[in-house]
């Protein structure tokens, strides 16, 4: 048996004739860049992520970016994150000249862990991003603490968490601003590369959309030097289509990770294998990745395993970003980031995708119970 980590033809194929057609209308008009679509597709996005406002970017990456240059964050400020994310989180940061610095995770729920983040606080800080990882909010109320009390910026990492929920507001909402991710294989992808950036006023909003387009607030008069950092026509109708079985995919996505909760503790390998654990704060997890921990020094072993039995599975992440040689210059070294460190050595994410029949999510499992000889 063959089990892809992630398969989207199920998904594409009873939406195909729908996408076909808005694909073929935007190509009759000839208008690709921003208009009418994109204006859609951001008013669907506000409601959806209960956010003032929304505005589509050509990445999550540059979601995370154009956040940061709306809010002037430049050389000499200071940036809190999590050393247990995707490189552009960091990236971001270093794009815009400004120093990331790490707060460690909490090891229940990879996330950044909000009692590590004070500690790290400067008069030289100016922003917090939080990453809601695997699809699951970080715990947002201490950070915001935290940044009113220090007059900081929060920008939520939200680029694999669209629609999840903490403590019953959704991501991108609770922040100043979100940064979102519509690369393929998030659970809300398009045909390409596409973002949103959502914020919490109409003011943020505005300025947002003159950096998408180079700082340009009339034609050709530019008030700041801002980017092309456009969406397209071509994803945003894509997007749209999409967005309305998004719930839908979320919901499979989380069924699939309760019968693995269930199929791990019926197979009885607790003292080797850690099941992704719930946040207790009160969250609605989207799963865009169930990752385990595997114990006792095992998982590459595990993972080689896994994959000669033509079982898809990755490490999200296997280096602590504050190890990564780019970052050399900020002098990071082993033993920095405990928690961090020894998540990257146990991390491993298993085929979790909304249409992944349960006879191979059986398999997977039925595969590790026989790697540890159970
Ligand atoms: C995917 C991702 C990004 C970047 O999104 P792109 O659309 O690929 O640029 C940023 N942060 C996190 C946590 C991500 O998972």
């Amino acid at each position: 048996m063959q089990v892809p980590l992630l398969d989207l033809r199920a998904q594409y194929a009873p939406l195909k004739e729908q996408i076909l057609a808005a694909i073929s209308e935007i190509c009759d008009s000839q208008r690709f860049i921003l208009g009418p679509k994109v204006e859609e597709l951001e008013a669907q996005l506000k409601q959806y992520c209960s956010s003032v406002g929304a505005v589509g970017v050509t990445s999550g990456s540059d979601a995370l970016i154009i956040a940061l240059m709306a809010e002037g964050i430049k050389a000499g400020d200071e940036v809190i994150t999590t050393p247990f994310t995707f490189f552009a989180t960091v990236g971001a940061i270093v794009r815009v000249g400004a120093k990331p610095v790490f707060a460690d995770i909490d090891p229940a729920t990879f996330n950044i862990d909000p009692a590590r983040i004070a500690e790290k606080i400067t008069p030289r800080t100016k922003a917090i991003i939080p990453v809601h990882l695997f699809g699951q909010a970080a715990d947002m109320d201490p950070i915001m603490a935290l940044a009113k009390k220090h007059d900081l910026i929060v920008i939520e990492d939200a680029c694999q968490a669209i629609g999840a929920e903490y403590k019953g507001r959704r991501v991108g909402s609770i922040g100043d601003y979100g940064a979102f991710s519509f690369f393929p294989s998030k659970n809300l992808g398009c045909f390409g590369d596409g973002g949103v950036v959502t914020c919490n006023s109409e003011e943020r909003e505005k300025k947002l959309k003159i950096f998408r387009n180079h700082g340009q607030s009339n034609t050709y008069i530019h008030d700041y030097v801002g980017g092309n950092f456009r969406l397209d026509a071509l994803q945003a109708a894509v997007l749209s289509i999409k967005l309305k079985e998004l719930d839908k995919w979320s919901a499979a996505r989380q069924k699939n990770g309760a019968e693995y909760d269930e199929m791990f503790k019926a197979v009885g390998l607790g003292d080797v294998i850690v099941t992704p654990q719930k946040a207790a704060y009160g969250v609605r997890h989207i799963y865009n990745q169930y990752s385990i921990r595997v114990l006792n020094g095992k998982r590459d072993a595990l993972k080689a395993y896994l994959s000669e039995n033509g079982i898809g599975c990755a490490i999200y992440y296997p280096l602590s970003l504050h190890l990564q040689n780019c970052f050399a210059e900020l002098g990071g070294k082993a033993g920095d980031y405990p928690v961090c460190e020894q998540t990257t050595r146990e991390i491993l994410a298993l085929p979790i995708y909304g249409e992944c029949p349960r006879e191979q999510r059986e398999f997977v499992v039925a595969t590790i119970a026989k790697f540890f000889g159970k």
